[in-house]
């Protein structure tokens, strides 16, 4: 494993010992140098730093205009500074630059050994924040992905359609909520088993993740029903999205048992509008158009009026 150590310091002699000292002392593989605050920065944002060595007083961007300018960037917290002081006397220099964001202090002439001790423990602490970090992003991942589809659950979906809703409303912006459901999945259980029955959840997914745009989100709303939500996006749009899946699904045939097993769902499109105040609204009036898809013979899109009611959408057999 490679560890970068960036060295901020404007004397040639000052760089060349601290480097030497951290490379024999094992505690760094790269070492990156700058001459003052503002090149060391530039260093910091362009390249995979794991600890900074900086001198304090230094022409132009000096250590603690060099603190400032990371504090800012909040992709570079995590990223540890031991600050390099001139005297040993000045306490006040040493809790400033604490404060501004340093993780320890060294003096000049700091000992070589001590300077290898602390940058070690640093080293060793935004490891172990880093794993941390790694696990946390993964539990929250696992937390809102659905286990046997990999797209995102129900909990979450119906946080994002929160988020989505409220600002659709605030800023005026079409939303558009499909709900997905197979047809006559139960058949499908009950001729070939459970087993293919998830296959098939997990095939349909896949066809409804496809070529997905960034911001739109698909999700698992229940059992064999799925949602598409479709920021910024108006009814008609959500529609041709809705025919485009359909479609893609009436054509995809999964292999199981040594049969070809086609599926198709049945999709139910609303759009966001004045009345539909609250988010369970917006879901139920997508709902309410995919049982009118069922009800005019599956395989098929229907696009909820403005008011609520479902007109004709003659797609699909
Ligand atoms: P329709 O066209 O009216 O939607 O018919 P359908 O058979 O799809 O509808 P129904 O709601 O009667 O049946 C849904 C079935 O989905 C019932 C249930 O056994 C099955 N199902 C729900 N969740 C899962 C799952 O996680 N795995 C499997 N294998 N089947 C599931
Ligand atoms: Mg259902
Ligand atoms: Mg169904």
């Amino acid at each position: 494993m490679s560890t970068t150590v960036l060295i901020i310091d404007d004397s040639e002699t000052v760089r060349q010992r601290v480097q030497h000292v951290l490379l024999d002392g094992h505690v760094a593989t790269n070492v990156l140098f700058a001459k003052d605050g503002l090149e060391g920065f530039k260093l910091l944002l362009n390249n995979r730093i794991d600890l900074v060595l900086c001198d304090v007083v230094m022409p132009g961007i000096d250590g603690f205009k060099f603190l400032s300018l990371k504090k800012a960037r909040s992709e570079l917290v995590e990223v540890p500074v031991i600050m390099l002081a001139g005297t040993a006397s000045d306490v006040h220099a040493k809790v400033r630059g604490l404060e501004a964001g340093a993780s320890d202090y060294l003096t000049k002439p700091f000992d070589d050994e001590e300077l290898v001790a602390r940058v070690k423990v640093h080293l060793k602490i935004k490891g172990l924040q880093d794993e941390l970090r790694e696990k946390n992003q993964r539990l929250e991942e696992l937390s809102n992905t659905d286990g046997l589809t990999r797209v995102v659950n129900r909990r979450h979906l119906m946080e994002l359609l929160d988020l989505e809703f409220t600002r659709a409303r605030r800023y005026n912006n079409a939303l558009s909520f499909v709900m997905v459901d197979i047809d006559h999945f139960k058949a499908i259980n009950d001729r070939y088993g459970h087993q293919v029955g998830d296959e098939a959840l997990t095939a349909v997914a896949s066809v409804l993740r496809q070529d997905l745009r960034r911001n739109d989100v698909i999700g698992r709303y229940g059992g064999e029903e799925f949602s598409l939500l479709l920021p910024e996006t108006v009814g008609d749009g959500a529609r041709v999205v809705a025919e485009r899946y359909r479609k893609r699904l009436e054509e995809y045939q999964l292999n199981a048992q040594g049969e070809r097993i086609r599926l198709t769902a049945s999709f139910g499109v609303a759009e966001l509008a004045p009345e539909l105040t609250n988010l369970d609204a917006l879901v139920r009036r997508a709902d309410a158009a995919m049982y009118q898809a069922k009800h005019q013979g599956r395989n098929r899109v229907v696009v909820a009026a403005m008011d609520g009611s479902t007109e004709r959408d003659n797609v699909g057999s």
